[in-house]
């Protein structure tokens, strides 16, 4: 029996430590800045603000969808339901004169973590061409 319970066990580290960083994030396990959750995204303040308000909006269960490369057509409602969150957000931080949207994909696009988001950045001019 003891041999199972030590499986169990190897089992459940392995799971954690698969696990990204937004996935704890859900979960509760790291603490973060919340502003908005409901149902299927949870929106919360990036731990390195490269504007006076920015703030993540991720959806609860990934479904595959790691980036917006890998995006499916079952992942239609989800993707446009982050998208007006972010509006939603954008008016509740009080962004009345504009806003942007950004979503890194791939290397290239400097996308660090492996679970979809959308970066709502604002309270300042922003620039363009983004960098
Ligand atoms: P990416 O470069 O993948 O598009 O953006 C990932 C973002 O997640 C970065 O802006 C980074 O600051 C943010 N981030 C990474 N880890 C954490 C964390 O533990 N808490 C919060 N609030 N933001 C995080």
């Amino acid at each position: 029996w003891w041999r199972g319970a030590e499986f169990e066990m190897g089992v459940e580290e392995e799971a954690g430590k698969k696990m990204g960083v937004f996935d704890k994030i859900i979960n509760k396990e790291i603490p973060v800045n919340e502003v908005y959750e409901d149902d299927k995204v949870l929106a919360f303040r990036d731990i390195s603000p490269q504007a006076p308000t920015h703030i993540l909006l991720i959806p609860k269960i990934k479904d595959g969808l790691t980036g917006l490369s890998k995006a499916e057509e079952r992942h239609c409602q989800i993707l446009g339901h982050l998208l007006y969150t972010a509006k939603v957000v954008a008016k509740q931080e009080g962004l009345d004169e504009g806003f942007r949207t950004v979503i890194n994909d791939g290397p290239n696009g400097c996308q660090y973590v492996d679970h979809i988001h959308v970066h709502l950045l604002g309270g300042r001019q922003m620039n363009w061409p983004p960098g």
